[in-house]
């Protein structure tokens, strides 16, 4: 089978033994669209008779949370907002939170605003895929 991909760039990547560059096994491809990507993930890479068996890249799906106000989309570093309590809402810092109750900033519902269940947290990695993939 004759596959007509479209690369746009092959890395090999190397790792540094004892102080020298040394091949590895992996190298990274760059498609020009997803397309060309899915079709290579399913056939696989011969270079030299050796066989890649193909896996794609992770990219970082995690969202920006701002640790100070507890927001998505900024960290801390850029933030203006007041600081936000990651359990109960409260405008005070986590770490001096007399609270019993737990409030997510960001949904009203009752987890830690960190938590990965939030569906402000879902929403963000959704959008995030999105802007990777499309
Ligand atoms: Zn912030
Ligand atoms: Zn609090
Ligand atoms: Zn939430």
């Amino acid at each position: 089978m004759v596959l007509n991909l479209t690369v746009l760039n092959i890395f090999m990547l190397k790792k540094i033994i004892y102080q020298r560059l040394c091949p590895t096994k992996t190298i990274k491809v760059i498609f020009v669209d997803k397309l060309n990507c899915e079709t290579f993930l399913k056939t696989g890479l011969k270079i030299d008779n050796l066989h890649y068996d193909p896996e794609p890249a992770k990219p970082n799906t995690q969202p920006v949370q701002c640790y100070k106000c507890c927001k998505f989309g900024h960290p801390a570093k850029y933030c203006k907002n007041v600081e936000i309590c990651n359990k109960c809402s409260g405008s005070h810092a986590a770490n001096i939170c007399t609270s019993t109750d737990v409030k997510c900033i960001n949904c009203d519902e009752q987890h830690m605003a960190t938590s990965k269940q939030c569906k402000e947290y879902l929403r963000n990695k959704e959008k995030i895929k999105k802007t990777i993939f499309e």
